[in-house]
């Protein structure tokens, strides 16, 4: 060890006094140093979750001890022991793209490669879709599709903002498509790697090659089509036009997804827009509570995981944003279940999601619930903090003890304090009471739902 090194068990020691103990065993215990000088410090941690989260979480904790120690403040860099399964990845995620340098030397076939099925993503099918009203459209018609190509909705145009589901969809038509109808000939591509064949094609004289592979498929699909208003030169818009119009014309498939709807794509021709509306143009909004609520059963089941209703509940109330960011949570809650061997309890999700909640629940106050609690169901403060039972008061006093555990960073003892001093099961009992509703009641899910994102959108 080099000299200075030794100085890394005085370190640690420091350390330890300076967080929570359940922390240092967390992160600390398993960490060793790789390298120590004044200007540097390396350590070797035991994967990339670790990286990722020392790196967020505990650079300033590590910089101020060595200060303490050696009183110099060298800067803190991380590396993986091994190259461990990667846990916080999604089951079947695909292998981010590389970046498109070299287009022009390229080969052809890196665009269009014949194994175009191995690039689809294993889970992308319709059992693990969750259909709801934010998505009722889009999910009918997908399946129609899937069924009768070519027959029910041609153009089939899905559109909607970033997560909320399309790619999952095109790909479950694909996989639908590619089990029951081997005798149809498909392709499902990105636009970009569209574009990009396209390029290619040109520079290689292959124009007519390209034209006979997409202008005879029996079903194309092409996701983010919204790429051919990004940077496709007018002669890649030519040709999308008229693979277009020779699908369309023989009765072929077309299906493609996009961030926004066909008359916002502004720098597409307006000859190109007006196809995309031919057929049926279906979008997707982001889920309501009961949505996200199911959506994240799907996504525990799907990882071999059943959480608690609790941090169901938590994470639906607090993830608003798409999918993919709810399924983010999920991710995250259960790598760091598996990662600390603790059970995925209410501590743990707040401590696991704690940069995704943290600045919400930092700014919702006690007062600002009750205040709007006591205004919507026109009670007083001293009723919620009072004895009485009658349904009246109990079910505002339920809520807001509700809103009190979603919103803000109180323990149950804190919250049943505040309401006439009760205990944290009755808190714990009522909080359970508002969930059930909310499961089976949409329009109070709906009010609930309002209320906090009110809370939320104040300033
Ligand atoms: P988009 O293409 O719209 O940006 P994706 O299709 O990539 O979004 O979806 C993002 C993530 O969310 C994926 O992992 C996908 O499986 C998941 N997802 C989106 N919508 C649903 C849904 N309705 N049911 C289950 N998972 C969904
Ligand atoms: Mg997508």
């Amino acid at each position: 060890m080099a000299p200075q090194e030794a100085s890394w068990p005085a370190i640690l020691q420091e350390i330890q006094r300076n967080i929570r103990s359940q922390q240092f065993d967390t992160w600390f215990r398993n960490i060793e140093v790789a390298d120590l000088s004044p200007q540097a410090l390396t350590l070797r941690v035991p994967n990339n979750f670790y990286h990722e989260w020392m790196k967020r979480h505990y650079v300033d904790t590590i910089q101020r001890a060595v200060l303490a120690v050696t009183g110099s403040r060298p800067i803190v860099e991380f590396v993986v022991r091994e190259t461990p399964a990667p846990v916080d990845a999604a089951p079947g995620a695909v292998v981010p793209p590389r970046p498109a340098s070299n287009l022009a030397r390229a080969e052809p076939q890196r665009y269009f490669p014949s194994d175009w099925t191995a690039r689809l993503n294993k889970q992308y099918v319709f059992s693990n879709f969750v259909a709801g009203t934010s998505n009722a459209v889009a999910h009918a018609a997908a399946r129609a599709i899937a069924e009768n190509p070519g027959q029910a909705y041609n153009p089939f145009f899905l559109h909607g903002g970033v997560g909320l589901g399309k790619t999952h969809l095109i790909q479950a038509i694909t996989y639908h498509l590619l089990e029951h109808r081997p005798d149809l000939d498909l392709l499902y591509l990105s636009c970009e790697n569209f574009m990009n064949h396209f390029i290619s094609a040109v520079q290689n004289n292959e124009r007519e090659k390209f034209r006979s592979i997409y202008r005879n498929k029996d079903v194309l699909l092409i996701d983010d089509i919204h790429f051919l208003c990004k940077g496709a030169r007018e002669v890649t818009q030519e040709e999308f036009f008229h693979t277009f119009n020779a699908l369309y014309n023989s009765g072929k498939q077309i299906v493609l997804s996009s961030d926004s709807p066909p008359q916002e794509l502004t720098k597409l021709e307006e000859r190109l827009v007006s196809r995309f509306k031919w057929g049926l143009v279906a979008r997707i909004d982001p889920p309501s509570y009961e949505m996200r609520l199911a959506i994240l059963k799907k996504k525990a089941q799907l990882r071999g995981r059943v959480l608690p209703d609790e941090v169901l509940h938590f994470i639906a109330e607090n993830v608003d944003t798409s999918v993919r960011d709810l399924e983010g949570a999920v991710i995250k809650v259960v790598a760091f279940s598996s990662l600390t061997n603790r059970p995925v309890d209410m501590e743990l999700t707040r401590e696991a999601l704690r940069d995704t909640v943290e600045r919400l629940a930092a700014t919702i106050t006690m007062d600002e619930i009750i205040k709007w609690v006591t205004t919507h169901f026109q009670i007083k403060l001293c009723d919620l903090q009072s004895k009485r039972r009658s349904q009246s008061i109990a079910q505002p006093r339920q809520i807001a003890m509700y809103l009190a555990r979603a919103l803000t960073r109180h323990s149950l003892e804190e919250i049943g304090g505040y309401f006439g001093g009760r205990d944290h099961t009755t808190v714990m009992h009522g909080c359970e009471r508002v969930r059930k509703l909310m499961e089976c009641d949409p329009s109070f899910a709906g009010t609930i739902e309002h209320v906090t994102s009110q809370l939320r959108n104040k300033r």
